[in-house]
């Protein structure tokens, strides 16, 4: 047997070491792929579409300008009765009648509908576009009204029936508008000028049948029904400020698609007693 001197072993490996490497090299040429450039430098299979300049989009807060107030809630409606209040003596058939106030909200809940507390939308709607476009704050001086407190807030001889008890009817007015009330009037007909209405809501007619209790001749639309109380005018337990006011009553409930009309079985009934 062969024997290897041991000056031999460097030599040895070196030649493996080379031997295995140019091995390994081949192996990967044998795995690349070229792939030509079938264009000369100059040219271009498409042309880049030159970058446009787009505006970031706006949100909410930055397009709208929002009421320097917070919204008005179903909460602003909430019965204005209260046990505060003094004992009421009205005449009737020659005796004077004893009228005690409510709890207010402490002791009722707003109307109910299915199951929830309820004013009708276009109310709230209407009361935060005229915060919105005035910039003033609306005071709403009489929401919801349950039936023992508009026996007591009512002036004598006014109606019993009232549409307050339903939740379809506000009295109001506008800080800084109290002698333009006229102004908050031709609001309240803009915000129907609005393509989604048709002329029977963009149409206001005026009420012309005497049996009112305002001097003005009130305005109304298919959906509702605007008084407008002058100073001296209308001027109940809930409206007893020097200012004149605006009474919304609503007329029309756009979502089920029928009148709204008062009946005491709704007005009793659609509330809880705490
Ligand atoms: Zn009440």
């Amino acid at each position: 047997m062969m024997r290897i001197k041991s000056r031999c072993i460097p030599l040895l490996l070196y030649l493996l070491f080379f031997c295995g490497c140019e091995n390994s090299a081949d192996s990967k040429k044998s795995h690349q792929q070229v792939e030509y450039i079938e264009r000369l430098h100059h040219q271009k299979k498409w042309t880049p579409l030159a970058p446009q300049k787009k505006a970031m989009p706006r949100y909410a807060w930055e397009t709208e300008i929002p009421a320097p107030f917070p919204n008005i809630t179903k909460e602003y409606f909430r019965c204005r009765g209260s046990v505060m209040n003094p004992t009421r003596y009205i005449h009737k058939s020659h005796a004077l009648e004893r009228l005690e106030d409510c709890g207010g909200s402490t002791s009722h809940s707003l109307p109910l509908k299915n199951g929830k507390e309820f004013i009708y939308p276009i109310l709230i709607d209407l009361m935060n576009y005229l915060q919105k476009t005035t910039r003033h704050k609306v005071v709403i001086t009489s929401g919801h009204r349950c039936p023992k407190h508009h026996q007591y807030a009512r002036i004598d001889g006014q109606s019993l029936h009232s549409k307050h008890m339903l939740g379809a009817e506000t009295s109001f007015y506008v800080q800084g508008f109290e002698h333009e009330p006229e102004k908050i009037v031709e609001l309240l007909m803009n915000y129907y000028q609005n393509p989604k209405y048709t002329n029977e809501y963009t149409d206001f007619q005026r009420y012309m049948r005497d049996d009112v209790d305002v001097s003005t001749l009130p305005w109304y639309n298919k959906e509702i029904y605007i008084k407008l109380y002058l100073e001296g005018e209308g001027r109940d337990f809930d409206n007893r400020h020097p200012y004149p006011y605006i009474r919304i009553q609503v007329r029309y409930d756009r979502d089920e698609d029928k009148r709204v009309l008062f009946n005491w079985d709704l007005a009793e009934k659609n509330y809880l007693r705490l």
